[in-house]
């Protein structure tokens, strides 16, 4: 395969070549899908290694989750020293716990001092392998349905664990009359002054939520289906998640585990005795075999204790205004909102299936190892760990892909050097002959 001077110059910016309605595109680097935290922490750490990349993002801003899926109280439930992305801490003016405000600024100087400037309202709706070239070919569609091919060497899953607000289905829930709404939607408990609402789901967003309507003279209940840990958020003058790491550096995760318990239990006393039971196995060890988070208590176990907070066991069913526990209570309520998690969307568009689950859309392999699969795909911000995890897998993609760009940058140089002669598994670029269904404009 020979290519001419003027063919290189053309395909290797990043080029556009018409082809019927689907526009494609060859980018010169790796495709980001994702512009959230771990998208953009994965595009700075590449560009810090010279390697180019396209982020694709299906909204019209950076860290949509952040700034039009959560409630106006938000703060980063870690300390902001564990939420930083690679090489740009939090200003210091910032509190302990930012506020999701200014998790936002952060992140949008973060995008400009790294020149990410991600394609926005492109979703990702395929993204397959093309064995016979060695490219992945991702489509995105637009908000006016068009749909654009890009065409790259690797390919970065960057959508999150969070792409999806997870609905239970709860018997008769179609039947209820008052206003049912995920905590995706969730702004303000102002907006249930007055009102009796159930939240459904007790993890660090179900918890605030109560608090907030407490806050806002709205009348919550909370369903806690299973046990779960609720430690404070700081003891012994220090974060309970920064003293945690600490300890784990000399003691075993089972005697730091002891520990925090012991700790809570001087704090808020049994949490059993208003309802809320604590799994047999530890906070840590739980977290670290099963990826379930402790509860981070930022005032709602008071409101609890105090009873202005009712704790009620499963749902049984839903009537019009009336919601029947399985412990054969029932009780009206004006609201139900379903602090019911979220969950991963790759197995929806992701042709490949040998790197993430089917079942939950997670990495197969367990953490630290999830972030690389076969064939140039990679995965930033899928280890159950939050803003650390996403932070670790974007510096090990950023090394994995800078070794092998130099290496066929190298071998692009030597070749061309040579002869001007490309071979199809040399330099990717000129890969572009050889795919189906594209032509050159
Ligand atoms: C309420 C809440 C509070 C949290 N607090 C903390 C905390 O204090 N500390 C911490 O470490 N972690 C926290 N986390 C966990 C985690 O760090 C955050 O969820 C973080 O936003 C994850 O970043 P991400 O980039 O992996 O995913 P996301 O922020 O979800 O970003 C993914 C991006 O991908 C885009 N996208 C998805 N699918 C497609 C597609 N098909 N095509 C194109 N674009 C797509 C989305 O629009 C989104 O912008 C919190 C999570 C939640 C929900």
């Amino acid at each position: 395969m020979t290519c001419s001077r003027e063919l290189q110059g053309k395909m290797a910016n990043d080029h556009a070549f018409d082809h019927a309605s689907r526009r494609c595109v060859w980018v010169h680097g790796p495709v980001i899908v994702g512009a959230g935290p771990s998208g953009l922490a994965a595009a700075a750490c590449l560009k810090d290694k010279g390697v180019p990349s396209v982020v694709l993002e299906r909204s019209n801003c950076i860290a949509s989750l952040w700034q039009f899926k959560t409630y106006d109280r938000l703060r980063l439930h870690l300390p902001k020293n564990f939420c930083e992305l690679p090489m740009m801490p939090f200003p210091d003016e910032y509190p302990t716990y930012p506020s999701k405000q200014q998790f936002v600024e952060y992140l949008e100087n973060y995008a400009k001092r790294f020149g990410i400037e991600p394609v926005y309202e492109q979703e990702v709706e395929s993204a397959e392998y093309d064995e016979s070239v060695g490219l992945w070919r991702v489509v995105s569609v637009g908000l006016k349905g068009e749909e654009v091919e890009y065409v790259c060497r690797w390919l970065v899953v960057a959508t999150g664990e969070n792409a999806e607000a997870v609905v239970p289905e709860i018997e008769g829930m179609e039947r209820f009359g008052g206003e049912v709404v995920h905590t995706a939607e969730y702004k303000s408990g102002s907006e249930f002054r007055g009102k009796k609402v159930l939240v459904v789901g007790c993890g660090n967003s179900g918890m605030e939520v109560c608090l907030d309507l407490c806050n806002h003279n709205a009348h919550p209940s909370l369903v806690v289906r299973d046990s779960v840990h609720v430690l404070p958020r700081e003891m012994l003058g220090r974060s309970t998640f920064g003293l945690s790491m600490w300890l784990l550096k000399w003691l075993h995760i089972r005697l730091v585990d002891r520990f925090l318990l012991i700790m809570s239990w001087l704090i808020f006393g049994s949490t059993a005795s208003f309802g809320l039971d604590r799994p047999n196995v530890g906070p840590l060890e739980l977290k670290s075999k099963t990826g379930k988070t402790p509860v981070l208590d930022v005032g709602t176990l008071a409101k609890i204790k105090s009873g202005h907070i009712k704790i009620h066991p499963s749902i049984q069913s839903v009537g019009n205004h009336s919601v029947q526990f399985v412990n054969g209570r029932a009780e009206i309520f004006d609201a139900i909102i379903l602090a019911t998690g979220y969950k991963s969307k790759t197995p929806s568009w992701l042709k490949e299936k040998t790197m993430f689950s089917e079942k939950d859309g997670m990495p197969r392999k367990p953490f630290p190892q999830g972030w690389k699969g076969n064939c140039g795909l990679y995965a930033v911000g899928f280890t159950k760990r939050g803003l650390f995890g996403s932070s670790m897998d974007a510096k090990h993609v950023a090394e994995d892909i800078e070794k092998l760009w130099k290496a066929e940058a190298k071998n692009l140089s030597m070749t061309i050097g040579r002869s001007f002669t490309l071979q199809p598994s040399s330099f990717p670029v000129f890969s572009c002959y050889d795919l189906k269904n594209t032509s050159f404009i």
